[in-house]
């Protein structure tokens, strides 16, 4: 049990401390009233053999002011900021994690890319480089080290590793059911590609199984390493960015007769649906309907959404867990820790019932933005699954059904993602 003593108990210090000790590092925390009963103290006063972290004030504010962070330093070779001169850690911890936790600065003015989204290049992480290390996780470990030399009745229990694969279906079929325009612009397009052409022909006519429908291999391969399987299932509008199937009721019934009913289904809100709360709730409703499930987990198609309104949204809808946290277009921690974290609303300044799961790793980051080959993808994920084995943090990976398929240059990447469940499981 490690027994903090701080004179002022935020909304923000019971959050972060929270989240790193009984998240990350898996141990039993109290505050205390008495300053003589404390491991840490969290304040200015030092007292007896405590170990005195300074608060920089960030954590007894209430509102979110625009400043900007330019002094990054170091300790023991990892980054740090909001350093301090006094104490016993070069930086305030807690104030630190709070930042990159929160998303601190996804509140502040920034400009969006094309979808509406924050930008990667934007965030403290990326543009100091360590967007691929779970920050939060390795500073929480370091100060537990620090802690455990210090006082002989801390002994924690370390968390477990966990792995997760999730696939989001955005597109159940790419031949079947997509309309007879649709189709026959489809065979208009590959009319020189003999193969194409006629793969295109025998799906139509049922006698080859749709390219996109890659859920029983998908199944079998997760059942050789034992692995459970989380589904993200779209049953948006139709659209240009969002899906280009009809008969969603029949689509998605047939998945489940592959993955089971009992499977781990969520909802993918889509592109159009990402700002609309009337669309939303229709989306999770007919979901719903065709599950027979409650709907509580959910993930952004195009990972669209902004803080804190998407995540307000969620919980008006009765979602509980969110698996949109990452860029879709660089690898990486974008909240700087591996660990499901809760949303913290800073506009209200309280932490919430919503659970946030980090998303490092996915396909098309690997393939399309980052433009690796298959061997440069599995050394990236292994330098990423690493970090997160080295702090025993959760590792969710983000792969689509249609980029197992035999078409459209993906069937080579097979090989990355079954490369990646082995490093990864
Ligand atoms: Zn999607």
């Amino acid at each position: 049990m490690i027994r903090i003593y701080s004179e002022h108990i935020t909304n923000r210090l019971r959050y972060i401390v929270n989240h790193l000790f009984a998240m990350v590092l898996n141990t039993d925390y109290q505050f205390v009233e008495s300053i003589d009963d404390a491991h840490i103290i969290y304040g200015t006063q030092r007292k007896g053999n405590a170990f005195l972290i300074i608060p920089n004030g960030l954590l007894s504010e209430t509102d979110v002011r625009d400043f900007k962070i330019t002094d990054i330093d170091f300790w023991q070779d990892q980054p740090i900021f909001f350093t301090q001169k006094e104490g016993d850690l070069p930086f305030d911890i807690f104030a630190a994690s709070f930042y990159l936790v929160s998303r601190y600065e996804e509140y502040l003015p920034s400009e969006k890319d094309v979808h509406g989204r924050y930008k990667s290049d934007n965030s403290l992480a990326y543009k100091n480089g360590f967007l691929t290390k779970p920050m939060v996780d390795i500073w929480a470990n370091m100060l537990l080290e620090k802690l455990r030399t210090r006082f002989s009745d801390i002994t924690p229990i370390p968390p477990c590793y966990r792995f997760l694969s999730t696939i989001d279906v955005d597109n159940v079929y790419l031949y079947r059911h997509a309309g007879l325009f649709q189709n026959i612009w489809k065979l208009l397009k590959s009319i020189r590609n003999k193969n194409l052409f006629l793969n295109q022909l025998t799906v139509i006519f049922h006698l080859k199984e749709d390219p996109y429908f890659t859920f029983p291999k998908i199944e079998k391969w997760h059942q050789q390493l034992g692995l459970k399987t989380h589904y993200f299932l779209h049953v948006g509008p139709w659209g240009k960015i969002d899906r280009r199937c009809f008969c969603v009721k029949n689509n998605i019934r047939r998945i489940l007769k592959v993955i089971g009913i009992s499977s781990d289904v969520g909802i993918h809100i889509s592109h159009r649906g990402a700002f609309d709360t009337v669309q939303q709730a229709k989306e999770k409703r007919i979901l719903e309907a065709i599950t027979q499930q409650t709907i509580t987990q959910n993930r952004f198609h195009y990972l669209r959404f902004r803080l804190p309104d998407s995540y307000q949204d969620l919980l008006k809808l009765g979602i509980k867990e969110d698996y949109s946290m990452g860029y879709a277009d660089q690898l990486g921690f974008r909240a700087s820790t591996s660990f499901p974290f809760y949303f913290y609303d800073l506009k209200k300044d309280q932490s919430t019932e919503l659970l946030v799961h980090s998303l490092p790793i996915m396909d098309v980051v690997l393939r399309k933005r980052l433009q690796l080959n298959q061997q440069e993808a599995i050394d990236e994920v292994k330098k990423i699954v690493q970090h997160i084995r080295q702090i025993n943090g959760e590792c969710v990976i983000l792969w689509h059904n249609q980029n197992l398929s035999y078409i459209e240059n993906w069937e080579d990447w097979e090989i990355v993602y079954k490369a990646i469940l082995k490093i990864a499981k």
